[in-house]
């Protein structure tokens, strides 16, 4: 058992995604016996007497501003990298373009601020502090970039061992960043869910822990973040409708949970947003779930997509996320990935906003959305983009000028 909090904490168990069954706080844990996610209960009576708005306000920005509302139980574990509060960023050319009403608005959350160019470093953030808590001394994951990039950095940073499996396609960039950032990674011939039977199998022989999209409890409570902090930049007020470019999941099961705790601490007032998960055409499985009217989402096979991060063939949390998404009135869309490359550049040409693949994703899927009519121009969004555009590819520019020749500025004008 840890010491005595040195900052007031209120996580009282944990609790089967599935059963319901409960488990104990401050212990090891991964899966429930059921082979579902643990979710992480709190006693918010206690939250909401320790902790006001007005205090809240004045903290400084970032996520561990909601340190009443996540794991870390001593100060001390709390591996922090220069984490910022990350802008809400209007489009209004692209609102124009669009012919919404007036008093509608498209709003970017642009997550690529954060450290290590990602939303993956509120989920690593939680789970590396909580690793650090527990004593654990190697931790394994799979990833499609940038959520070993979030691991690595925040693991170094604690002293703390990883080795990292990505699928052998994964970009350049993401691997490099790995590596130096102070992992061992590897690249493996196969995809994400490949890559984690391997971490899955190694536990026993090698001793690491698993820290796979939500076969741990933290990282979800780190992503919870971006609802949390959503919510306090719009005054407590959430948007009609959030779209989030959805491979695991646990960003849209993170938020949610947040809305349902801010909700029962009566901080938040109004409806809910609804929620859609966004995916590629090449790997929906979540998708064709949500349209079948299934519980779950099998493999889905030859996965598919530019939008790396959403390259996720099968999901553990997948009833996590087709019941936020239900229970919410949202919706499941698949996009063609040239859908996405339009609209990346549309959004980075007209807007100044460089989106990165998945984060264009939303943006084609809010038009499509629109068109079919499943979203009015009288509603604001936000649509997340979970990373910045400059770890991506990007088109070359053949556009030279050679300065030993007369140079013809008409062509400037
Ligand atoms: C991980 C990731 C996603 C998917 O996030 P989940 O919360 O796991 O669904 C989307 N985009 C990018 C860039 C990512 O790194």
């Amino acid at each position: 058992m840890p010491a005595a909090p040195d900052y007031p904490t209120f996580v009282t168990h944990l609790e089967c995604s599935m059963t319901g069954k409960t488990y104990e706080a401050d212990r090891v844990h991964g899966l429930s016996e059921a082979g579902r996610p643990l979710l992480v209960r709190y006693d918010l009576e206690g939250v909401k007497a320790a902790l006001d708005k007005e205090s809240l306000a004045r903290r400084t920005g970032g996520f561990w501003r909601y340190r009443e509302l996540l794991p870390v139980r001593r100060t001390e574990n709390v591996v922090a990298l220069g984490e910022v509060t990350t802008p809400l960023i209007d489009l209004p050319r692209a609102a124009a373009d669009l012919g919404l009403a007036d008093a509608a608005r498209v709003i970017v959350k642009d997550e690529g601020r954060l450290p290590t160019g990602s939303f993956k470093a509120r989920g690593l953030a939680l789970a590396v502090s909580m690793a650090k808590e527990f004593g654990l001394d190697h931790l394994a994951m799979p990833t499609n970039g940038n959520a070993g990039a979030a691991m690595a950095a925040y693991a170094s940073h604690a002293g703390i061992r990883t080795t990292i499996f990505c699928p052998e396609d994964t970009p350049e960039v993401n691997v490099s960043e790995i590596e130096l950032q102070g992992a061992t990674v590897y690249r493996v011939n196969g995809l994400i869910n490949d890559c984690g039977k391997i971490v899955g199998e190694g536990k026993e022989a090698v001793g690491w822990f698993d820290v796979s999209t939500l076969k741990e409890p933290y990282r979800i409570e780190g992503k919870k973040t971006m609802g949390l902090e959503l919510a306090e930049q719009l005054g407590w007020r959430l948007p009609d409708v959030i779209f989030y470019p959805t491979g695991g999941g646990t960003g849209l099961i993170g938020m949610w949970k947040a809305f349902a705790e801010l909700r029962a601490m009566g901080w938040l007032t109004g409806p809910l947003p609804r929620m859609v998960a966004v995916q590629a055409t090449g790997c929906a499985p979540i998708v064709k779930a949500f349209e079948a009217g299934e519980e779950h989402a099998p493999l889905w096979e030859n996965a598919r997509t530019i939008a790396a991060g959403i390259r996720v063939p099968i999901a553990v949390g997948d009833f996590l996320i087709l019941r936020a998404v239900r229970e919410s009135g949202g919706f499941a869309i698949a996009v063609e990935d040239e859908a996405t490359i339009a609209a990346q550049h549309e959004v980075s040409r007209r807007e100044g906003v460089l989106l990165c693949p998945e984060g264009a994703a939303t943006y084609a899927a809010y038009r499509q959305a629109l068109a079919d009519g499943r979203v009015g121009k009288d509603e604001t969004v936000v649509l997340y983009n979970c990373a910045t555009g400059l770890k991506y590819p990007m088109p070359p520019v053949a556009r030279a000028l050679d300065r030993t020749q007369p140079i013809d500025y008409a062509q400037f004008t």
